[in-house]
């Protein structure tokens, strides 16, 4: 599949499943803007990618800002003419039993991945309508999205939540050839999950080989995690699909976690 010619501005770009998908788009010939909280990894990533001949920006944008969100798609349009592809990947995990979550976590659990997936759709949808071409809304969601796991309660809502973004904007997106869909990917080792190793063994009272073995990957098919390029797959699929067949879905990929 490629993505010859086309742009694609993607969020939380400088680590993880990010990154691995804005690689995966240039391998694909696309150009990207690699959107992060982390300016110099943002950099960095897009040097890389520039050092192998690809096309790259990097830029720091905080998805829970109005303006850096504007200003960051406004420059990915100056800079490659077109926002073809969004996706909005961008997101952090904090886990504790309810009653521990502050009023702050909670809002700003929301506000990375909620906030974030509204205010960089309303930024490209505009630009993929004016450009008459339409494009591709990729939201990054979880098995979380469909099922819950304790001391999850701000990431499970939030990550449900994105089913319904990506459902209404497949809808109001159709008439102008705009998709949306989800990946809902199982437990993956980024900077993200390896934090929430340690953590998870303490709250629950267990050793983190059992976090591993018998709370993350209990209930996969093979007892093994999914990878940065597996996501990555299933993003370019998303991307590079051309009709609107395929459009507010969203699709597992976990070894077998959650089955639908
Ligand atoms: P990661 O920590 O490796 O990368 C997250 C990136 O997001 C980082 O570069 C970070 O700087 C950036 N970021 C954080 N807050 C931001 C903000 N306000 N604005 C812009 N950028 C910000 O984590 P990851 O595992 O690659 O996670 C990426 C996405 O995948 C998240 O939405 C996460 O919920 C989702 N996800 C991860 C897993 C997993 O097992 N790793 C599974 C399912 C879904």
């Amino acid at each position: 599949m490629k993505l010859t010619g086309k742009v694609a501005f993607v969020t939380g770009a400088a680590s993880g499943l990010g990154k691995e998908i804005a690689l995966e788009y240039v391998r694909a010939g696309a150009s990207v803007a690699i959107a992060d909280i982390n300016q110099a990894a943002a950099e960095a990533t897009a040097a890389e990618i520039a050092k192998s001949g690809g096309k790259a920006i990097g830029m720091a944008v905080d998805v829970t800002s109005e303006e850096q969100v504007e200003a960051g798609v406004a420059r990915t349009i100056k800079e490659f003419g077109n926002v073809d592809i969004l996706v909005s990947n961008a997101g952090i995990q904090i886990v504790h039993p309810i009653e521990e979550f502050s009023y702050e976590e909670w809002k700003r659990m929301l506000a990375i991945h909620l906030d974030g997936a509204f205010l960089t759709t309303k930024a490209c949808v505009r630009q993929m309508k004016k450009s008459g071409k339409g494009g591709s809304l990729i939201y990054m969601g979880s098995v979380h999205s469909k099922l819950a796991s304790v001391l999850k309660a701000p990431y499970v809502t939030a990550k449900h939540g994105l089913i319904g973004l990506a459902r209404t904007m497949a809808k109001e997106g159709a008439a102008f050839n705009i998709r949306a869909n989800v990946i809902c990917p199982g437990f993956v080792r980024t900077p993200l999950v390896e934090n929430q190793i340690p953590e998870q063994a303490k709250t629950l009272g267990i050793s983190e080989e059992d976090v591993v073995k018998k709370v993350m990957l209990k209930d996969t098919v093979d007892g093994e995690f999914t990878t940065t390029a597996d996501v990555a797959q299933v993003a370019l699929m998303f991307a590079a699909f051309p009709t609107n067949a395929l459009t507010g879905q969203s699709l597992v990929v976990s070894h077998g976690w959650y089955m639908q």
